[in-house]
Formats: structure tokens, C-alpha cells, sequence
């Protein structure tokens, strides 16, 4: 619809500036070095090894990468084969909505149900004495995410130590998406499942390159797990890509060594979604917190009353600005009036939206 009205599309999460040069020529350096070949099925071993360091490094958490780190096509393949690999016919499964969107279909599609609880607005925290009293004989899995789409929320050291509590009383498995891991401001630090013992024992964390590089087009990301998980994920993994895009691994194992290319990466994105909230004052249109990801949720009840839908339809269609309603989000298709704004965007995209947004 962005495409088709002309707008500003600020809806899907994908960045509108380019990947490091540095980057693509490894690739390219790769495909001429004749790396175009099935790479091996868990992954090329420079990158896993490369990937097992930066965790320690970050997480001080040592993790084996011949058998728990397992490279998939995008975070969402990681998903994909971990509900696959680990929910039966008859498994439930919490999740919380808002989510992304992929969470409640592999689930089904597995045969597991999805147990939903509602996270609640502004701040999108989770009420862990409702998640306790959702686990019954059949509860398998628990699947958390932070910083969080479509919220931009994040999980403190509190929730971490109250989930491991629940995880190991309850005998849980916990899917972990930390895709934006590195996409976090303020003073706010990424609490990784890896970084607690009694999780890591029983979690798998899922992570994307394309968020960290701004390359979702290349769908590149791994899942993180204890070998006796990573051995039913990898089963999964095996018939649904078999490998994933072999110059790209031995492109990233090469980047991921300077670890200049990503720590940065919060800072970049705290300036960009301030630059978006400076765009903002003035409107009615009021902002959420927002302490990861790259999104910003906008409430428009200062503006009109329309549902969410409704609202995300015609500011496409008459003022040429897109964004994703959050009700999309919701399987009860909770609607509260707001709206995730992609702030993964150039300085002057984000000023075109701002004077969007100053109309009103
Ligand atoms: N998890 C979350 C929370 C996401 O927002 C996304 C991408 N929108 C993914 C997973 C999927 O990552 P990838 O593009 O690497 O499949």
C-alpha cells in the first residue's frame, strides 16, 4: 500500500541505508575464492567459532560451537526449527502479544497450541504471576523477546531471574528471540537468556544478522543452544534449508572478527530514534517508551478514535505516511490506538515523516 499511495513507509522493519562496502566485498572476495558450494548443515565452522567468542566476550558465557550453535536462514528459520524441533502435537506454549508475527503459526503448524498473555501498555511489562498461572502438565515451552518488536520494550535483570525461576520450577523449555540485542539505548544493558545459568541450561537464544548489519534481505541468524537441544533443532534444520548461503557466512565469520563493526550499533540507533522523536514534538501524536529495537509505538488518541486498521489505512492513503497498526500484532486483535513507526530510516526520511506528523 506504501508502494501504491507514494508514502513514506516507515511500516516494515528493514533499514534504508546501505550495508558496509567492507562487508560486501567479503562476499565478493568469497564468491571469486570459489566458496559456493553447500556450506556444512549447523553452519561454516569459522563463523560458529566466531560467534561462540563474541558470546563469551559479551555474555561470558562459554558455549560449544560444534554442537550448540547452529547457523539458519534469519532469525526466523531459527524460530521455525526450534518450535519444530521441540513442540508435539498437544505441547502448549506462552507467548506473549503483542509479537511477531511468526510465533503463534509455527506453533500451530506443529500441532502445539498457543497460550497468549497480554502485555500491557506503556511500558509492555510482563505480569509473571499471569504466565505462572497459564502452566499446567502441558506447557513446554515459554518464548520471550527483547528488546521487544513491536514495543521496544525490554526485559530487566528481574524478569531474567523470575523467568529461570518459573523455567526450572515448571521444567520449561524457553525460546529466546534476540534479534535486537545490540539495538539498545539509554542505560538500559540486553539481558541474553545466555547470561543465566539456570536458562542457558534450557533456552535457546535466537539472533539475526540482519539487524545487525542491516542486511534482512540475506536472512542470515543463528540459534544458540545446549547440544541435547541444538541435536532436535539441527533435525529440523536439516529438511527445512538443509545450509544456508555459503559466501555470506565466510563474509560475516571474516566481519564479526573487528568487533568496531558492531558496538556500536546502539549509539547509532539511540541518535536515529531521537532524531525521530525531535520530528514528533509538536504533534499530537504521542510516543511510547522505547528502549531497543527499532521501532517507536505512537498513540494517537490526542488525534482520532479510529481503529487501528483504519487509522494505518488512511494515513498511507491520504497523507502518504505508512506505518503498522498494533492491533497486527495481537491475536485477539487488541486495539488501543497506536501505532510502530520504523525508525530504521535516513535523517531526511525521517524528517519527511516528522512533517507529516507535525499536521496534526
Ligand atoms: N524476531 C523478531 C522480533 C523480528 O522483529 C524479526 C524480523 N522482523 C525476526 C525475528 C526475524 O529475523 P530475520 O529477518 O533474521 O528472519
Amino acid at each position: 500500500m506504501a508502494q501504491e499511495h507514494e508514502a513514506i513507509n516507515l511500516s516494515q522493519g528493514f533499514p534504508d541505508f546501505p550495508v558496509s562496502d567492507v562487508l560486501i566485498e567479503l562476499i565478493h572476495q568469497n564468491m571469486k575464492a570459489g566458496n559456493n558450494q553447500y556450506a556444512p548443515m549447523p553452519g561454516v565452522p569459522a563463523l560458529r567459532s566466531i560467534i561462540a567468542e563474541t558470546i563469551s566476550s559479551t555474555y561470558h558465557r562459554s558455549v560449544d560451537p560444534e554442537t550448540e550453535i547452529t547457523i539458519t536462514a534469519g532469525g526466523t528459520e531459527a524460530l521455525f526449527s526450534t518450535i519444530a524441533g521441540l513442540v508435539s502435537a498437544g505441547d502448549e506454549v506462552i507467548l506473549f502479544d503483542p509479537s511477531y508475527d511468526s510465533y503463534g503459526p509455527a506453533i500451530r503448524l506443529n500441532g502445539g497450541t498457543p497460550v497468549v498473555v497480554n502485555l500491557v501498555a506503556p511500558d509492555f511489562s510482563i505480569t509473571w504471576d499471569e504466565v505462572e498461572s497459564k502452566i499446567n502438565g502441558k506447557t513446554r515451552m515459554i518464548i520471550v523477546n527483547t528488546p521487544h518488536n513491536p514495543s521496544g520494550a525490554v526485559l530487566k535483570a528481574a524478569d531474567l531471574k523470575r523467568l529461570e525461576a518459573i523455567a526450572e520450577k515448571h521444567d520449561l523449555i524457553v525460546l529466546s528471540d534476540e534479534v535486537y540485542e545490540r539495538i539498545i539505548f539509554d542505560e538500559e544493558v540486553h539481558e541474553s537468556v545466555l547470561k543465566y545459568k539456570g536458562l542457558a541450561s534450557r533456552a535457546v537464544a535466537v539472533f539475526s544478522f540482519g539487524k545487525t548489519f542491516h542486511a534482512t534481505g540475506w536472512k542470515v541468524g543463528y540459534a544458540v543452544a545446549p547440544a541435547v537441544l541444538t541435536r532436535e533443532i539441527r533435525k529440523s534444520h536439516q529438511f527445512i534449508t538443509f545450509s544456508v548461503n555459503t559466501p555470506v557466512q565466510w563474509a560475516l565469520a571474516a566481519f564479526m572478527k573487528e568487533p568496531d563493526n558492531y558496538t556500536g550499533l546502539g549509539r547509532y540507533y539511540q541518535r536515529k530514534r531521537d532524531a525521530f522523536l525531535d520530528q514528533v514534538k509538536g504533534s499530537s501524536f504521542e510516543p511510547l517508551p522505547c528502549k531497543g529495537s527499532y521501532f517507536q509505538l505512537l498513540s494517537y488518541r490526542g488525534v482520532s478514535r479510529k481503529p487501528e486498521m483504519e487509522m494505518a489505512e488512511w494515513l498511507t492513503k491520504e497523507h502518504k505516511l505508512a506505518s503498522i497498526p498494533v492491533s497486527a500484532f495481537y491475536m485477539d486483535k487488541h486495539d488501543d490506538c497506536l501505532l510502530r513507526f520504523c525508525f530504521a530510516k535516513q535523517d531526511d526520511t525521517l524528517m519527511r515523516a516528522g512533517e507529516i506528523l507535525r499536521k496534526f
